[in-house]
């Protein structure tokens, strides 16, 4: 008999997802240059010529045996040593290649931080608004996500819902920064207030509390500023990153855990890592990918795309009158709905063509996302139709 619990989810599709399917089968019918689809966190600009350089070089000069073989369940060494001596520069930091776990993105760094940090029936609190995925990506481990009401003013942290949340029973913090949906970056201020908790959480509990801080999107900053590193901030980081936005290849699958040197535990924690891919198959992401980003270490695609349409879409819609906080980063941007039911408000937009995505399931009711990963010259013309939607429903 197959799994009744996985049966059961193939009522509930992402609604990302099923927007996504219904732009493409619109764009079928009408153009795909005539539907406005601001629906998945897909990148828009390519790979660095550096990244394919780098592929072409590994193809066609390296061992195949080195590159299309099994690498080490933590990673390849070198690829390791590599990574640690790159942050350890770049945010000063102490790492060694036994600190780093190489992961399948940003979903397998999760997959293994949250095993090593918990175990079933613990908590791990994340803080609204959040990435929907995270549901699964913690309840599958036997802990029990429990979300944080946001601050819908800033979209940095409730520090008075947060407190509220802890008891004997958390064993983590999930954090985002930059953020989706909101596209918001925490504050050196925001991540000192949350370590000064969090420490004295540990106390008043008597055990460890440890950060998964999930960074996706750190090099897609915005106003020349640079996110910072929550590590610094916090001994029982387990820091989760994923090249899948900053060097534009989701497809491959690639990133890692950098456990900080002075957690709990720190010598050991991805070598657990090691055994807990063993049980959730996650392990080992392709050999030659790893070499490949190693290569590349603090190359970016060019992602000023981002910016330019970030201020494009910001700018029209706050002289429409909507109320949006300014994203400090990522591609995303979360305005308030111009109705409470950001469902129908979503739904009345794409009567337009215009494919929004309500923030119902990122813990923000009543706002919608847009994800304007999409060429400028979309951006620009999607703006006289955001203006006669938004003349026409409202
Ligand atoms: N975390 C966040 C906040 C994301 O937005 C995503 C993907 O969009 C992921 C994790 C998963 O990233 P990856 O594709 O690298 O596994």
């Amino acid at each position: 008999m197959v799994s009744e619990d996985f049966k059961a989810m193939l009522g509930g599709k992402s609604v990302i997802r099923v927007l996504a399917e219904y732009a493409t089968a619109r764009g079928a019918e009408i153009g795909y240059e005539n539907v406005f689809d601001y629906s998945l966190g897909n990148p828009s600009v390519p790979a660095p010529k550096e990244f394919t350089d780098a592929m072409i070089r590994l193809l066609t000069e390296e061992d195949p045996m080195t590159l299309h073989g099994y690498s080490q369940s933590q990673g390849i060494p070198a690829v390791r040593q590599k990574h640690a001596d790159y942050l350890n520069k770049r945010f000063n930091m102490n790492y060694t290649a036994e600190h780093l776990f190489m992961t399948t993105g940003a979903a397998g760094a999760i997959a293994h931080a949250a095993r090593a940090a918990t175990k079933p029936g613990d908590e791990v609190i994340t803080i609204a608004p959040f990435f929907p995925e995270y549901v699964q990506y913690i309840n599958r481990t036997g802990a029990v996500l429990k979300i944080v009401p946001a601050d819908t003013k800033t979209f940095q942290i409730d520090f008075n819902e947060l407190e509220n949340a802890f008891n004997e029973k958390t064993a983590a913090v999930l954090i985002n920064t930059p953020n989706n949906p909101s596209g918001a970056m925490y504050t050196e201020e925001t991540l000192k207030t949350l370590a000064d908790m969090m420490r004295s959480m540990q106390s008043k509990y008597g055990h460890d509390i440890f950060l998964i801080s999930d960074e996706p999107y750190r090099e897609i900053v915005f106003d020349g500023k640079t996110a910072p590193y929550p590590a610094h901030f916090y001994d029982n980081t387990l820091t989760c990153y994923s090249y899948s936005k900053s060097l534009s290849v989701p497809g491959e699958r690639i990133g890692y855990v950098a456990v900080n040197p002075k957690a709990t535990d720190a010598d050991i924690i991805s070598v657990m890592c090691g055994q807990i891919s063993r049980g959730i198959g996650h392990n080992c992401p392709p050999s030659i990918i790893q070499l490949a980003v190693s290569e590349v270490l603090g190359v970016t695609s060019d992602l000023s795309v981002y910016e330019t349409n970030m201020n494009l879409l910001y700018d029209e819609l706050t002289s429409l009158g909507f109320e949006v906080t300014r994203p400090g980063g990522t591609f995303y941007i979360m305005p308030k709905a111009l109705e409470k039911d950001s469902i129908a408000f979503c739904n009345k937009a794409k009567d337009h063509d215009l494919i929004l995505v309500p923030a119902d399931n990122f813990g923000a009711p009543g706002f919608f996302r847009m994800a304007y990963c999409i060429d400028t010259e979309k951006v620009e013309r999607s703006l006289e139709t955001i203006r006669s939607f938004v003349k026409e429903c409202y």
